[in-house]
């Protein structure tokens, strides 16, 4: 049996400011920022607000506000990043792959003939990150 939501998670520590992040975009029930271990350029990420572990525990309430922009986020990446596919990723527990036990899903462009980098690989460079935020949030 899954274990419950536990808000000292690093997602829910980002939601409520006490780490940071390079935000794209963010409204009442939803944001979406930049994974810090990107497995391609813009390998962005999308969380609801509201706190469950995993697709397998959310309120399917809380997933009809959360969906819209996962697609609103793949299309701005398929643009801002000149990619040929956008992948979707969501992990559901640990046997998984899952790491991060606040509900996310992994937007990651893809390029044709390019291999993905590994999940939870290396530490991206901040720059790095800051400019592929903003790229993102102009496409939005
Ligand atoms: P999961 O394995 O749970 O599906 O994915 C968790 C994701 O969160 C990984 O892709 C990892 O690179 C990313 N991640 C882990 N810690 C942080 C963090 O502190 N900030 C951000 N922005 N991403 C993180």
């Amino acid at each position: 049996m899954s274990a419950s939501y536990d808000d000292n998670n690093i997602f829910a520590k980002i939601l409520r400011g006490e780490i940071p992040s390079f935000k794209v975009y963010e409204d009442a029930d939803t944001l979406a920022f930049m994974d810090v271990m990107p497995q391609s350029a813009g390998h962005t990420l999308v969380i609801p607000k509201t706190g469950s572990r995993n697709l397998l525990d959310v309120d399917p309430a809380v997933l009809s506000k959360t969906i819209p922009v996962v697609q609103k986020i793949a299309i701005a990446a398929k643009k801002a990043f000149a990619a040929d596919g956008i992948q979707i990723a969501q992990f559901n527990e640990a046997a998984s792959g899952q790491t991060v036990y606040h509900l996310h899903f992994h937007i990651i462009p893809r390029f044709d003939g390019v291999a993905l980098k590994p999940h939870t690989g290396k530490m991206e460079d901040m720059e790095v990150l800051k400019a592929n935020a903003e790229k993102l949030k102009a496409a939005l």
